[in-house]
């Protein structure tokens, strides 16, 4: 028995399976040439940052446009960091914007799939066996530093002027005899597993990023922790060993990753494993006070995904507007096809931003909007009320108490060529409608300047006798230009615009005063389809107020 196959035992005396085990348990996927396998893996450490949806949705793309898999693995291995409800967090933030997981963790305690666990903190076994094979191949080895050590070693370094870090002659635990070791292992000193890195930083290593293009960069020499004292893995370790056992073929994660590739590229090597794909996502950036920056969970709410369910934006619009950000060619695929699902959309990976996308929540709302106006009025009807049912509930209540007439309502300019694009998300319903119903109406009798309330006045009281609530529209448009002459104004617009002296103004004024009169607005869909939904009763006494109170 060789000193490193004897370290392995001394170490990992309960590793019962090999690696050979493993390899059996999870074998390569059975997938079509070309399929991509992806995984979205974070922290339950906190609410789902639209940096992580972003991330999770090209992962997800990445797959689904190649007949690949794509799983929900939780990284649990910091339990300092994670906060009580952490996979709820995620696992609603994924399911709001339609991020269907059906590998990996479902839930608190559930999961699906044959490669699992996907639960990190569930994995110690496996990585045990993965690590017991590095000792034995002499790659890794047990390092009895104290935090003060290492301390000490940092302060001495940086006096020396070298880089600081366990690495070649500072590694002190690196190359010291089985018995040194043996007696600490006796003494219950506490212990990290180290890799034993085979990197010259003199050297470059060069990797092919689906996303930054070609990277050099120095080889690590550092001896990185694989296992932390109380066994638990770090990142670097448990990525290598999970996204080998998991078959991952593409790792999509953020870019603060990029720069330990060269020791992840070691470690899967060392471990006998394919490297696999890498590409990285850079941050989603926000214009502040003209000065690009990552977007803060600290200072800014849009950084949740919470966020966008509390707004009520549909999971259609954010999702679009985050392909918007992934690639470029997004918008022109979308105005060639108007009404085309987004799986359609042929995403690629290589087109992705280099630098940050810029997020921007104006752009998003247009987006929305055009979302919203492809839908039809019971689509908008039904979210709307999900939406207030958990964010504003007399309004819920309102909505389900008058379900025909929000519909009709909800239904005028949709459905055309050139559908309105009035709503950007559902909190902005209650005010759309809220003419609607008597119980939010709020009148505002203010007049655009060239009209003056007498003559408002006489336009309603000439209207009221004619108004007929089972009018079509052209029949009430015939009406309402018929007030024209009589009170000084011309049923013409041209004919305003070239002599605009003659008149007091055109029929489109006259509108104004019965718009203004019923709706509060200056503003609205078509008028005459809304006095139907109003009905007579409501339409005739706003008439009435607002006579009385031009008169006032
Ligand atoms: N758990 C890591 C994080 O939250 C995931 C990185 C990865 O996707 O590999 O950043």
């Amino acid at each position: 028995m060789t000193d490193a196959v004897r370290l392995a035992e001394l170490l990992f005396p309960d590793v019962a399976k090999t690696p050979e085990d493993y390899e059996a348990m999870y074998p390569e996927r059975d997938l079509p040439e070309g399929a991509r396998v992806t995984r979205f893996a974070p922290s339950p450490t906190g609410f789902l940052h639209i940096g992580g949806l972003f991330a999770a949705l090209i992962a997800k793309l990445t797959a689904d446009t190649t007949g690949g898999a794509f799983f929900l693995r939780i990284e649990d291995t910091d339990k300092k960091r994670e906060i009580e409800d952490g996979v709820s967090a995620i696992l609603d933030g994924l399911n709001a914007f339609g991020i269907d997981v059906t590998e990996g963790v479902t839930g608190k305690d559930t999961e699906a799939g044959a490669y699992g666990p996907y639960q990190q903190s569930k994995r110690k076994d496996i990585y045990h066996c993965f690590a017991k094979q590095l000792v034995q191949n002499g790659m890794a080895y047990p390092c009895f530093c104290t935090a003060e050590e290492l301390e000490e070693l940092r302060a001495a370094q940086e006096k020396e002027g070298v880089n600081p870090g366990y690495y070649g002659k500072y590694a002190k635990w690196r190359d010291q005899p089985l018995e040194t070791v043996e007696a600490e292992l006796q003494k219950g000193t506490p212990y990290v597993l180290r890799f034993r890195s085979p990197g010259d930083p003199e050297k470059k290593v060069v990797f092919d990023d689906f996303i930054k293009g070609k990277i050099e960069m120095p080889e690590n020499d550092i001896d990185i922790v694989l296992l932390k004292t109380d066994g638990i893995p770090t990142y670097h370790f448990a990525h290598c060993v999970d996204d080998h056992l998991m078959r991952t073929t593409h790792v999509v994660r953020g870019d603060e990753w990029i720069s330990s590739v060269p020791t992840h590229i070691q470690l899967f090597k060392a471990c006998g494993f394919r490297v696999p794909k890498f590409a990285h996502i850079a941050p989603i950036m926000k214009l502040d006070e003209g000065n690009k920056r990552k977007l803060s969970k600290r200072k800014d709410p849009e950084a949740a995904v919470s966020y966008y369910v509390e707004e009520g934006y549909p999971k259609e619009s954010v999702l679009e507007y985050l392909l918007t950000l992934a690639n470029s060619n997004f918008e022109d695929w979308r105005r060639a096809n108007k009404t085309a699902p987004l799986s359609d959309f042929p995403f690629n990976l290589k087109k992705m931003s280099v630098s940050g996308a810029l997020f921007d929540l104006a752009k998003l709302n247009d987006v929305s909007k055009n979302v919203i106006s492809l839908m039809d009025a019971d689509t908008v009807y039904h979210y709307t009320l999900q939406w207030a049912a958990e964010n504003n509930q007399p309004f819920h209540d309102l909505l389900a108490a008058n379900e025909d007439k929000a519909k009709a309502f909800l239904a005028i300019g949709r459905g055309g060529k050139k559908p309105r694009k009035d709503i950007g998300k559902w909190s902005e319903v209650p005010d759309y409608l809220s003419y609607l119903f008597d119980e939010t109406y709020q009148s505002d009798y203010a007049l655009p300047e060239n009209i003056s309330a007498g003559d408002a006045v006489s336009i309603l009281e000439s209207y009221a006798p004619i108004y007929d609530e089972t009018d079509d529209n052209n029949t009430w448009f015939e009406k309402v230009k018929s007030l024209c002459e009589p009170l000084g104004f011309t049923p013409n617009v041209k004919e305003y615009k070239e002599n605009p002296d003659a008149f007091k103004g055109h029929v489109g004024d006259v509108s104004t005063v019965i718009r203004i009169a019923t709706t509060g607005r200056t503003n609205t869909p078509d008028l005459c389809t809304i006095l139907q939904i109003l009905g007579k009763d409501t339409v005739l006494a706003r008439l009435d107020n607002a006579i009385r109170a031009w008169k006032s």
